[in-house]
C-alpha cells in the first residue's frame, strides 16, 4: 500500500524533536508540503538545515493569541497533526495548580486553538481534510505519577470525538493515536528508571516499548485517503497494553 501526500499541505505541531519531528520528515518523504511548528528555535533550525523544503515556524502554542496569529498566517492546510505536548510526573496528592494549568493549556487548549483555525480554512476551501491528534495510552489507563498528564490526554480523546462529530459533515476526519511509552525526551522523563520501566513492560503483551516509526506509520495512514472512512477512532499503538 503506497501512501502519497503529493500536492497536500500538512501542518505538524511539536515538530522540533521526538515523534513530531519524525512525522514531519516522513510526510515530506511522502510528497507533502510540510510546515513544522514548534517552540524551541534551535530544534526547528536543525530540522530545516537537514530538510530545507520543510517550512518552520517557532511559536509558543501555549500563548493563545500568538499561536492563533501565527497559524492563521500560514494559509490553508489539507491535513493537521496536533502533536505538541508537555509531560511531567507528579503524584496526585502533590499535583500543583500551576502544572495542571500548564498541561491543560498546551496539551488540550492549544489543540483546540490550532484546530479551529485550520478547520475553518478547510471548511471554506470545501475540500475536506484530515486531522490526527496525538493522545496516549494515558488517556485510558491510570499511570502512577501522571494525574495531570492522564487528565489532559483524556480531554484530548473527548475533544477529538466532538471534532469528529462536528467536522465530519465537512468531510474532515479527526482521529487520535494512543501510543504506549516511546523513548523520546518525553518518554525518558517518565520511564528511564529501570524499576518503573520494568513495571510498565510487564503489562505490555508484546514485551517492549514502541518505536517512533510505529507511531509515525499509524499517523500517516490515518491522515491519508487510505483511511477515508475512519473518523473518531482512538487507535492504541501499545503492544496490547490497553487490551488487558
Ligand atoms: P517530546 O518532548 O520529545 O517533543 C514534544 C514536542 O512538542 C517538542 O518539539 C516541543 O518543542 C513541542 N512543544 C512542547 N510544548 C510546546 C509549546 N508550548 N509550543 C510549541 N511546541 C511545544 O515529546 P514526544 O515526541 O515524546 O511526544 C509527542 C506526542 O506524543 C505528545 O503529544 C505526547 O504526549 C505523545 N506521547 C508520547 C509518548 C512517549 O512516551 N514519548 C507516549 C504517548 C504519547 P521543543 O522543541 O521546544 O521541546
Amino acid at each position: 500500500m503506497e501512501i502519497s501526500f503529493k500536492n497536500k499541505r500538512v501542518l505538524v505541531t511539536g515538530a522540533g524533536q521526538g515523534i513530531g519531528r519524525s512525522i514531519a520528515i516522513e510526510l515530506w518523504r511522502a510528497g507533502a508540503q510540510v510546515v513544522a511548528v514548534s517552540r524551541t528555535k534551535s530544534h526547528l533550525d536543525s530540522l530545516h538545515h537537514e530538510y530545507p523544503a520543510i517550512q518552520i515556524v517557532s511559536v509558543d502554542l501555549g500563548n493563545w493569541d500568538a499561536a492563533r496569529k501565527a497559524i492563521d498566517q500560514l494559509g490553508h492546510f489539507d491535513a493537521l497533526v496536533n502533536n505538541a505536548a508537555v509531560g511531567l510526573t507528579e503524584d496526585f496528592l502533590t499535583t500543583t495548580p500551576e502544572n495542571f494549568d500548564l498541561l491543560m493549556n498546551v496539551n488540550v487548549k492549544a489543540m483546540l486553538n490550532v484546530s479551529q483555525v485550520v478547520a475553518k480554512k478547510m471548511i471554506d476551501a470545501k475540500k475536506g481534510g484530515a486531522i490526527v491528534n496525538i493522545s496516549s495510552q494515558a488517556s485510558k489507563a491510570a499511570l502512577w505519577g501522571h494525574a495531570t498528564y492522564c487528565a489532559s490526554k483524556g480531554a484530548v480523546d473527548a475533544l477529538t470525538r466532538v471534532m469528529a462529530l462536528e467536522l465530519g459533515p465537512h468531510n474532515i476526519r479527526v482521529n487520535t493515536v494512543n501510543p504506549t511509552v516511546i523513548m523520546t525526551e518525553m518518554g525518558k522523563l517518565g520511564w528511564s528508571d529501570p524499576a518503573k520501566a520494568a513495571g510498565m513492560l510487564a503489562k505490555i503483551p508484546l514485551g517492549r516499548f514502541g518505536e517512533v516509526s510505529e507511531v509515525v506509520n499509524a499517523v500517516l495512514f490515518l491522515l491519508s485517503d487510505k483511511a477515508s472512512m475512519i473518523n473518531g477512532v482512538e487507535l492504541p499503538i501499545d503492544g496490547g497494553f490497553l487490551a488487558c
